[in-house]
């Protein structure tokens, strides 16, 4: 994963914000987790992550320059596009009944490791049992782009920042376009009806939410944004750094 921390937004990035998704584990592809979560467990994510890990080898031996991990109800697809190469090539294998994804990924990736070793071991070149490989699985059909990670820029927010937030009943994606402050400030209107003591609201709860409405206002003269490097809805690989990052 591609971590890199921006004072001011680039022109080159978008700002990042959370799109309404279906919640469901990376791994088992279980639904109904929890909420900012991508793994049901730790189990799910540490099985994951090593079946990732383990693609690595084949992903060198295919010189990918991008690779891409997904999965629907009835297959799991590793995409790879080579450095040397304009097109995808996809690996897909069935999913078996009952098996999680990541165990699938783990047969796919074992079963094409056997065919390209099969290869070499009858005197081919490595070279050759890459090419011979990637060619049999092109799919010429699918956009190269279609991998190809896309730098996104998100809120950086401390702890005390985001607390500020639930104070303001603002969210994230609320501060996802420019006019920071005039949203802050209508959202600190919004709330001083609720709570300013004068029309009986509580006085302790009042002072939190003019305490947040001036720290988000200090927050909103100089945005910090993140920025990280990867595909909307799945695992990408970006050969350069030998790194998986979970989607974006
Ligand atoms: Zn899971």
């Amino acid at each position: 994963m591609e971590t890199s921390t921006t004072r001011k937004l680039n022109n080159k990035l978008t700002i990042y914000s959370t799109p309404v998704k279906q919640l469901r584990c990376l791994s088992c592809g279980k639904y109904q987790i929890k909420p900012g979560r991508r793994y049901c467990s730790k189990e799910c994510r540490q099985q994951l992550n090593w079946v990732l890990s383990l693609s690595k080898g084949l992903l060198k031996a295919f010189n990918a320059r991008y690779a891409a991990f997904s999965f629907s109800e009835d297959h799991v697809i590793l995409d790879v596009l080579p450095v040397w190469s304009k097109g995808i090539s996809r690996f897909a294998l069935e999913r078996a009944n009952n098996r999680k994804p990541a165990e699938d990924l783990k047969d796919l990736i074992l079963e094409s490791g056997r065919e390209w070793h099969h290869m070499v071991e009858n005197n081919n070149s490595r070279s050759y049992a890459s090419l011979f490989l990637i060619e049999k699985n092109q799919k010429k059909n699918i956009d190269p782009k279609s991998i190809k990670p896309d730098r996104k820029a998100r809120l950086r927010l401390s702890k005390q920042e985001k607390k500020c937030l639930k104070i303001l009943k603002l969210e994230r994606e609320d501060l996802s376009s420019e006019g920071h402050a005039v949203k802050i400030k209508s959202a600190y209107k919004k709330m001083a009806k609720v709570h300013h003591p004068d029309i009986g609201g509580d006085a302790e709860k009042f002072r939190q939410l003019s305490d947040a409405h001036k720290q988000m206002l200090m927050w909103a003269e100089d945005p910090q944004y993140t920025s990280r490097k990867a595909l909307h809805d799945c695992w990408s690989y970006d050969g350069a750094t030998n790194r998986w990052s979970p989607p974006l």
